[in-house]
């Protein structure tokens, strides 16, 4: 009997045979999508391979085959097999990562008429504007003033993104125009929000020699018979990574080969967007979480079809249907966000390296402070590295000094977290009319509310954290893990005490005591309170355009953004990063210093950097502060080296949680029992050894209501830890079945 078998979307790792009806033979091939019965359900699932084999009791006929053309390619499926045994996941669940969306099962009609809308995404008539070159004004005030530098400094734009920026956009558009200040126009423009201002097309600058070397390195690689390779690209920020991915996907297309570019979070890197279209065109494909499933849909269909040979986006981008893949860049690779953290635990990186290797493409890793894991990578051979020492535009880095607080007093504000040093900087900054971004790692006015009489912090009632309190919108509490809100109650909830303080600094209230300590800059905040997708970009271009003079927030403000005219950087609390109970607390705390520090002199002035900390002894603050990225490698090297962990072992870690703690405890007390056994068994056999620890509490041992709970598994012998493991998997049906747990493989957060 002619038999599929089929990967389908249910928690099992194997696959299930259907027989394949004669109608559709000739269409049921490998990578094709067909809607299956499954018990009472109809689930569309993926044809992993096909032929002719003894059926199973009582197999069912496969109902229908949705693809004229296999959904995974070859290349993909087999990607995709190997993710889903490397991460003990089940296949269905993992093609369910690269297939296109559908809204309904057997949406076939749907789908047809989808892809009729061959650009699909939707095109849209804008209304531009435009300066012109008149150069005076008589006292413009007001908003048409401010539109006006605005338009100057961002040359052609929409008067749908002025007017979300200013109110009466239209009116004063209109007097500008009557002036002959501005011009206006009307264009077609993607709906897309990453497409609708346009993007001026740049001719390819001169590669500067390191930049040619890599360029040429990447080249050769792409274009010999076997090629492929893994390169890591380290340069410090503005040294021309980006330019050298530019090259790559060039030289990519010569040999007929499509690329994928994997950036931490599309939304706040527009920019990014904005020099690919610059030097390709509209002919990218974007991929975001903006994009609606049936413009995600045309997309998939476009890079399917060939149409489109670059896609661009945060992690997922990693399974787009690229043809022919060659060449997938990772860029800032050494970023956390790349790691998922449901579902699927699956790491982008290591994943890219991994397609990459299997497409015989290339894989760039691109870095201004490389993670530990690629730096391994280039020092044991794995992968080549190409180094771009200098800034492009030869800029100087900037200088960064050390505020040591130990020895300071309270700052003109009365507020020992602006030191007299930093507001010192702000001042001269101001006065040269140039920009500050300071940097905090908390969002909201105060981190904790504290009850003085008792001492009790007011806390989630569904999570171990404390409450954050927000000044804007009504004075509240929130819980920035679970989104629990509550008004700020008048009395301890312990001790019914009256005295409640706020502790801490949070971005909301450090915006607020610098708008008191300079009234006469302008000071804007950007954090996931007031920002999000679009209005990034929106605060972004109110930066460029100068309306902005200091500018307070969270990692948001460390991402690669170029903003020429900020000259000081300062970084509010450098020890926040550094407690973080993680082996890799020293690492990202470091990268946080580097990235930061990387936003200060873009553009023609030198920039400053200034850390506060209490502890400016420590290594990943010493090294930072001499932009030392190698000697900082080689420190924390030589430390985990020693102590044993990643990337000189493996970790694996198991996850329980329930709503109730002995439940959750004995669950994971159960796992660890059988990882015991089975790591002993596996000693027995080998030379190696899988140290286990725990159970424990996570470090966030309560969330959203549900105890947590974890082992820790580790070995240097990654065969032995991985037979461990799927002891683990097979063992994780007993455990009952409102006890959740996960199998995390080199886990990121801990
Ligand atoms: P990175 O990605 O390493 O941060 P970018 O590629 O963004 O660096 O480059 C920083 C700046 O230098 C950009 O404005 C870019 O246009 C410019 N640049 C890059 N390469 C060159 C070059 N070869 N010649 C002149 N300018 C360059
Ligand atoms: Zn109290
Ligand atoms: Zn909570």
């Amino acid at each position: 009997m002619l038999l599929a078998h089929v990967a389908l979307p249910v928690p099992m790792a194997h696959t299930f045979s259907y027989e394949i009806p004669a109608r559709l033979a000739g269409r049921t091939r490998q990578g094709a999508r067909v809607l299956c019965s499954f018990g009472s359900r109809r689930l569309v699932g993926v044809v992993v391979t096909a032929g002719e084999g003894e059926p199973p009791p009582k197999v069912k006929a496969l109902l229908d085959v949705l693809d004229d053309e296999p959904a995974l390619t070859d290349e993909l499926l087999a990607f995709l097999r190997d993710l889903s045994a490397y991460y003990l996941a089940p296949i269905g669940e993992v093609m369910r990562l690269a297939l296109p969306p559908i809204e309904r099962a057997v949406a076939r009609a749907l789908e047809d008429s989808l892809f009729e809308t061959k650009k699909g995404i939707s095109a849209r008539r804008v209304q531009t504007v435009a300066p012109t070159e008149k150069l005076e004004e008589s006292a413009l005030g007001g908003q048409a003033g401010a539109i006006l530098a605005h338009v100057r400094a961002v040359g052609e734009t929409s008067l749908v993104d002025l007017e979300g920026r200013w109110k009466s956009a239209r009116a004063a558009v209109k007097k500008l125009t009557q002036l002959g200040l501005v011009t206006t126009g009307s264009r077609e423009v993607q709906a897309d929000s990453f497409f609708a201002a346009p993007a001026p097309r740049d001719s390819p600058p001169e590669l500067t020699p390191p930049q040619a070397i890599a360029v040429e390195a990447i080249a050769t690689a792409l274009a010999a018979p076997s090629s492929g390779g893994t390169f890591a690209l380290h340069g410090v920020t503005g040294s021309g990574k980006t330019e050298v991915y530019l090259r790559a996907i060039v030289a990519a297309r010569q040999q007929k080969k499509g690329s994928i570019v994997l950036v931490p979070e599309i939304a706040l890197t527009p920019q990014l967007v904005s020099r690919f279209r610059a030097r390709f065109g509209d002919d990218v494909a974007v991929l975001h979480s903006g994009l609606l499933p049936r413009e995600r849909l045309v997309m998939w269909k476009r890079l399917r079809a060939g149409e489109l040979d670059v896609a661009i986006g945060a992690r997922s981008a990693l399974f787009a249907p690229v043809r022919n893949l060659g060449l997938i860049v990772v860029d800032e690779e050494h970023d956390p966000s790349f790691k998922q953290e449901e579902g699927i635990r699956y790491h982008a990186r290591d994943m890219a390296i991994l397609r990459a290797h299997r497409a015989a493409g290339v894989c760039i890793l691109g870095s201004a402070t490389p993670s530990l894991e690629t730096e391994h990578l280039s020092r044991s051979g794995k992968a080549t590295k190409l180094v771009l020492p200098d800034r492009a535009r030869a800029q100087p880095m900037p200088a960064v000094e050390i505020v040591d607080l130990r020895r300071m007093g309270p700052g003109p504000t009365g507020d020992k977290r602006i030191s007299l040093p930093l507001h010192r900087a702000l001042e001269k900054t101001l006065a040269a009319r140039e920009q500050a971004i300071l940097f905090l790692n908390r969002r909201g006015f105060s981190p904790a509310v504290r009850c003085e009489a008792c001492g009790e912090l007011c806390s989630c009632p569904s999570c171990s954290v404390a409450l954050t309190f927000h000044k804007r919108h009504g004075e509240r509490l929130r819980c920035h893990y679970c989104d629990f809100e509550t008004l700020l109650p008048d009395n301890c909830v312990k001790c019914k005490s009256p005295a409640l303080a706020l502790e801490g600094l949070g971005t909301e209230k450090l915006e607020e005591t610098l708008a008191t300590a300079f009234p006469e800059a302008k000071v804007a905040r950007l954090d996931r309170d007031v920002a999000s997708g679009r209005t990034v970009d929106a605060v972004l271009g109110r930066m460029r355009a100068r309306e902005i003079d200091i500018l307070v927030g969270t990692q948001m403000v460390t991402k690669g953004h170029d903003l020429p005219h900020v000259t000081l950087v300062g970084v509010i609390n450098a020890d926040a990063a550094l407690s973080l109970p993680d082996f890799r607390a020293a690492e990202r705390a470091f990268h946080l210093l580097v990235q930061v520090a990387g936003r200060a002199g873009r553009g023609d002035v030198p920039g400053r950097v200034l850390i506060q900390t209490y502890t400016p002894e420590h290594p990943a603050i010493v090294h930072a502060l001499r932009h030392d990225v190698n000697a900082f490698l080689e420190r924390e090297l030589v430390d985990r080296r020693e102590l044993g962990y990643p990337p000189f072992s493996r970790v694996g870690l198991i996850r329980v949680d329930h709503p109730d703690e002995a439940t959750a405890r004995e669950a994971c007390a159960m796992l660890a029992n059988v990882a015991r056994e089975a790591a002993e068994a596996a000693s027995r056999e080998g030379p190696g050894r899988v140290a286990i620890l725990g159970p424990a509490p996570a470090p966030l041992a309560r969330l959203r209501q549900r105890f947590r709970f974890r082992v820790m598994l580790r070995s240097s012998d990654r065969a032995m830890l991985r037979r461990t493991l799927l002891a683990v998997e097979r063992a994780r049906g007993q455990v009952e079945r409102t006890v959740r747990t996960a199998i995390d493989i080199d886990p990121v957060q801990l």
